[in-house]
């Protein structure tokens, strides 16, 4: 259960994580996946780094973070007047963040994006890790990689967000991943004040 909270500082760094073929509790069959520890790592132990889960919903429960509907539930929250720029699918034309909508793999990312963008400029980076190329998102702010391009770039700290030191490359449970984090992005740094 996602609920408003203060919190200190913004995150730094989004990262949005598909499941399947991505995450190492659905591994793609010939490349190097995600470790699950790692996703609960940058999930609860980095103050820094906010996590969703954007792709299959399971990743949810497995890695105890919010998904697409914690994402629609405060957009909902944060509607107002000033902030109400709906996001539309270019195809359908319909507002996806509408409770009633499932939104495409795209529009989730642009549904995840719009939560911070309409509240902070603290955001540096929003990664998104998925088997499907999603480098077509890039003019959106998106920076996309492949687990199999994620997993190496992160060991070798050359991602926004590096690779745990001390979790092993397995997927024991992270410690304090059994409660989905808190993230509601209007507790923090509000473009207007109250
Ligand atoms: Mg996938």
């Amino acid at each position: 259960m996602v609920t408003p909270r203060s919190r200190p500082t913004p995150p730094e760094t989004v990262v949005c994580f598909d499941r399947d073929w991505t995450v190492s509790v659905n591994p793609h069959p010939e490349r190097e996946s995600v470790p699950l520890s790692w996703v609960k790592h940058f999930a609860h132990e980095r103050p820094d780094v906010d996590v969703w889960a954007t792709g299959n919903q399971r990743l949810r429960a497995e890695a105890a973070i919010p998904g697409v509907d914690a994402a629609k539930r405060i957009r909902a929250d944060l509607r107002t007047p000033e902030t109400d720029d709906t996001i539309v699918d270019p195809v359908t034309g319909r507002d996806v963040s509408q409770p009633e909508t499932s939104p495409s793999r795209r529009d989730r990312l642009r549904l995840v994006r719009a939560l911070y963008a309409d509240h902070t400029d603290a955001v540096d980076r929003f990664l998104v890790v998925d088997d499907v190329d999603l480098t077509d998102m890039e003019p959106e702010g998106w920076t996309h990689y492949h687990s199999w391009e994620f997993v190496p770039a992160a060991a070798a700290g050359e991602t926004p967000v590096a690779a745990p030191d001390s979790t092993p490359f397995t997927d024991t449970p992270a410690p304090r991943a059994t409660e989905e984090r808190d993230i509601h992005p209007s507790a923090f740094d509000p473009r207007e004040p109250g």
